[in-house]
């Protein structure tokens, strides 16, 4: 079995066959750091963090390489908006990028490049290419791909040539371009950009890289000339990958990259993201309102990654509830008796032996996540069924063992366990306010001030304390 991938470029899926292998070189698109991350751009992170965890269970050596790019139209304007360099605006949005990732167990990658501090290798690609006539200068000091020259434009997107230069409209900040499809590699320097922090030199005239140039040249400086994987949203296969392809494959004269992965966008409540219908959520919005990051991990992986993920709260709360049903099966596990010669039966290891296969040849297909939790819930299923019919009999420790060791690998790739394990109880001083509030409200009932009782219930719940009455007695926890 070999994994295999649905390449963008050609279409269909292929197995992955690296350069060089076992090593494999990755490169991400990773977040402009011009405000904190959407659950959107996490669903692409969190794809990228499966990919390298796969990569690593499969055996490969991997170089894993996300960039930040903090320096593009969007930085340099909220920098701007905010007086404020682009160096100033967009650190403390590194620093939450890098909160919120660990917050949903992505492993960290090998490198995170920031685009300023790749400049000289981008004018450096600038140069190649103007010295092999793919690019030319405009009178601003803007540098231009030359797109005319290089035949294989269109080839990632499959874009119609023709269409676009009839479709494609030129922006004031582009004038002087040979061709309506040519792109910026280098934008002369303007005002704003000064007061932004955002100039440097070049041969050509000052100014600063355009966004596509920055990728091409941290891709080659961090992976190397042909990357083996590249990933990034499905909005960034054209211009984005298709200008990257061209600038790096025009300077360098070999193939830029055998696979192209891209993640299908995320939908909220069956809409697509946007400002105007509020349904923006941030990581660390939903972490703040006590929502469990192994049920956020879980859901935004949980479709496959070409198919519609559309994030509901219902769903959320599906997720929640399958994270602790995988980790009350393996606290069973642990404290379920065993010995040397336990009753095989309903044979544990087997089951765990067919998870692990199962698992293998979903994630093989494609990163077929959904099949691969149906191969863990079967076992989970299963496993809970089995312990059931032996009604406290003991089990043999080696088939315990395995159990729990199947469990633990498949956790190493789906990351849920861990952050479960990771997971700090409420803190002392919420807790003390917690019980100081229930005793509250229990006097208030006894006194049949139920009104009272009820204002303590809202303010609880809005501190996310959700509450259960039984007859023994009132339970909270933080909501999931
Ligand atoms: P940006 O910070 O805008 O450069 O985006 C970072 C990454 O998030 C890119 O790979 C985008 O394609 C991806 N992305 C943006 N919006 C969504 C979404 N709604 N769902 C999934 N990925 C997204
Ligand atoms: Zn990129």
């Amino acid at each position: 079995m070999t994994l295999r991938l649905y390449n963008t470029q050609t279409r269909t899926v292929e197995p992955l066959v690296p350069l060089h292998p076992p090593r494999v070189g990755v490169y991400g698109c990773g977040p402009t750091v011009y405000g904190a991350a959407h659950i959107g751009n996490f669903r692409t992170f969190l794809v990228f963090d499966l990919v390298h965890r796969y990569l690593e269970w499969r055996g490969f050596q991997v170089r894993f390489v996300m960039n930040l790019t903090d320096v593009d139209d969007k930085t340099i304007q909220a920098a701007q908006a905010a007086g404020q360099t682009i160096q100033e605006y967009t650190e403390p949005f590194v620093t939450a990028f890098h909160a919120d990732a660990e917050a949903l167990g992505m492993r960290p990658f090998h490198a995170y490049p920031r685009a300023t501090a790749y400049v000289d290798e981008m004018v450096d690609l600038v140069r190649r290419l103007l010295e092999k006539g793919l690019a030319y200068t405009t009178e601003d000091g803007s540098v231009f791909f030359r797109i005319a020259a290089f035949s294989d434009y269109g080839k990632l997107s499959g874009k119609d040539l023709e269409a676009m230069q009839q479709g494609e409209r030129v922006s004031a900040d582009e004038y002087g371009k040979e061709d309506p499809r040519d792109f910026a590699l280098w934008k002369g320097a303007k005002e704003g950009d000064r007061e932004a922090g955002a100039v440097w030199g070049a041969p050509w005239g000052e100014g600063r890289p355009g966004w596509h140039l920055e990728c091409s040249a941290m891709g080659l400086a961090e992976v190397g000339e042909t990357l083996d994987l590249h990933l990034g949203g499905e909005d960034l296969i054209f211009p984005h990958h298709e200008d990257e392809l061209a600038q790096s494959e025009g300077a360098t004269g070999k193939p830029f990259v055998r696979c192209w992965l891209h993640v299908k966008h995320l939908r909220v409540d069956g809409a697509k993201m946007s400002k105007s219908l509020r349904n923006v959520f941030t990581v660390r919005e939903l972490l703040d309102e006590g929502v469990e990051p192994a049920a956020l991990r879980h859901q935004l992986l949980s479709a496959h990654y070409r198919s519609e993920l559309n994030f509901t709260r219902a769903g959320l709360d599906a997720s929640a509830r399958a994270v602790r049903r995988v980790a009350d099966f393996r606290a069973r596990l642990r404290e379920y008796p065993v010995e040397r010669d336990g009753s095989p039966a309903g044979s544990l290891s087997h089951l765990a032996r067919e998870a692990r296969h199962d698992f293998q040849a979903a994630m093989d297909d494609d990163l077929n996540v959904p099949e691969a939790l149906a191969a863990l819930f079967v076992f989970v299923n299963r496993g809970n069924a089995s312990l059931e019919g032996l009604k406290g009999a003991p089990i043999p420790e080696s088939h315990r063992d395995l159990a729990l060791e199947t469990l633990t690998s498949l956790d190493e790739v789906l990351g849920f366990l861990e952050l479960v394990d990771g997971e700090v109880g409420p803190d002392a001083d919420l807790s003390a306010w917690v019980e100081e509030r229930l005793a509250a409200r229990q006097v208030a009932r006894e006194a049949r001030d139920f009104s009272e009782a009820d204002r303590i219930r809202d303010e609880l719940q809005e501190r996310g304390v959700v509450l259960e009455d039984s007859p023994k007695g009132t339970r909270w926890k933080m909501r999931g």
